[in-house]
């Protein structure tokens, strides 16, 4: 094969407008920035370049008390950077988990042998605060609460305040993966008491996948300072000089770098309330004509977000046809993950989409489904 032929087997036939939850797609002004010119990581311009993202991110989130620690890896980098460095040895870790995502924040501190005690609830239902006061009352050896805002698996919103103020109240650490949820979802990480925030350039933020970052309380990081490192790469104090000279461990992935800093002056033009509404706007919209086509969304109102809607396949509909038939129209969708795998399909509203591309997927699926809105 040619890599001519071999590059175009890798090319859609068109372009292709992404429902999943990220990577999304960017505004050409995102896309061109990654042309910057070849530099190294040590010089002043590389310097500059990160100073500025850092700076940026604590604008958009959570302002002069956070430093944002920036890392070069997807999401699950960023929260296993989070999870490896905020616990200290001898001492456990509390997971709310209610979803992939919850559990994989599990697994991550267990990789770390980290002691970890879960509460779990099912997928379609909101964590319990007094499930968590309740440890947290049993077992003082519990520093540290780790939950997920969005839940990707099927787009639930946690009670990050409601748990926030259980863990302040109780004197512990909460550390939470945001990566789905920043930037799509409001989340004021001061007033809900966040120690330490997981998210990614990929996806609300509409960056590309590669750079991961960690928003941390300074006197969150005064703490974590104190602490052994767990990990060469991950250990999040490397990642966090004073603001002016950040320091650079690591080679980044630069042009991915430059790329998050166009869509971090993006979302600050936009604003991050903007950004919210419009996300809100785009789910709202899909929302009405999914039940005006029949289908059946597992999340219950009040606690979907405003990034991704699940939804029950359609009897006698495979997600395989379904995403098939979309995708021959230009859209992918996402599949369910665990148990829900081929019972549900996804649709996320990430990305720096327009109602114009949300108005033709809702024409593209009501005719793959052969369904008329009613
Ligand atoms: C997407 C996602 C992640 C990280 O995924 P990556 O593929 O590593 O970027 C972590 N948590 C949540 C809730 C997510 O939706």
């Amino acid at each position: 094969m040619s890599s001519r032929s071999a590059r175009a087997g890798l090319r859609p036939d068109g372009p292709l407008t992404l429902l999943n939850p990220g990577p999304v797609n960017v505004s050409e002004r995102v896309r061109r920035a990654l042309l910057l010119p070849d530099l190294c990581h040590r010089e002043e311009e590389a310097t500059r370049l990160l100073a500025s993202v850092r700076s940026k991110l604590r604008r958009a989130f959570g302002g002069e008390e956070y430093q944002a620690a920036v890392l070069t890896g997807s999401g699950t980098a960023a929260v296993e950077a989070a999870v490896s460095s905020a616990v200290s040895p001898g001492k456990r870790l509390l997971v709310v988990d209610n979803g992939v995502y919850g559990a994989r924040i599990a697994a991550t501190a267990a990789a770390h042998g980290i002691e970890v005690f879960e509460v779990r609830t099912g997928w379609l239902r909101r964590p319990a605060p007094e499930a968590v006061e309740q440890a947290l009352r049993r077992d003082p050896d519990i520093e540290v609460v780790a939950m997920v805002q969005h839940e990707t698996t099927v787009g639930l919103l946690n009670p990050v305040a409601e748990i926030g103020d259980v863990v302040r109240r109780q004197g512990r650490t909460l550390l939470v993966d945001a990566v789905s949820g920043l930037a799509g979802d409001a989340l004021d990480l001061a007033t809900c008491g966040v120690g330490l925030a997981a998210g990614t350039a990929g996806k609300c933020v509409q960056g590309f996948p590669g750079v991961g970052f960690v928003l941390v309380r300074r006197r969150e990081l005064r703490r974590l300072r104190r602490l052994p490192p767990r990990s060469v790469y991950l250990h999040l104090p490397r990642y966090c000089g004073d603001d002016d000279t950040p320091p650079v461990p690591f080679t980044p992935a630069m042009q991915i770098l430059a790329a998050l800093d166009e869509a971090l002056s993006e979302l600050l033009e936009e604003t991050v309330a903007g950004r919210i509404a419009r996300y809100r706007a785009a789910a709202l919209h899909l929302r009405r004509h999914f039940a005006a086509l029949g289908l059946e969304m597992l999340v219950p109102e009040p606690w979907r977000s405003n990034c991704l809607t699940s939804m029950r396949l359609p009897v006698g509909v495979s997600y395989a046809s379904l995403h098939a038939g979309l995708k021959k129209r230009g859209f992918v969708i996402y599949e369910g993950q665990g148990r829900l795998r081929g019972k549900i399909f996804r649709v996320a509203n990430m990305g720096a989409l327009t109602t114009a591309d949300f108005d033709r997927f809702r024409g593209a699926l009501s005719a793959v489904l052969g369904r008329r809105a009613s």
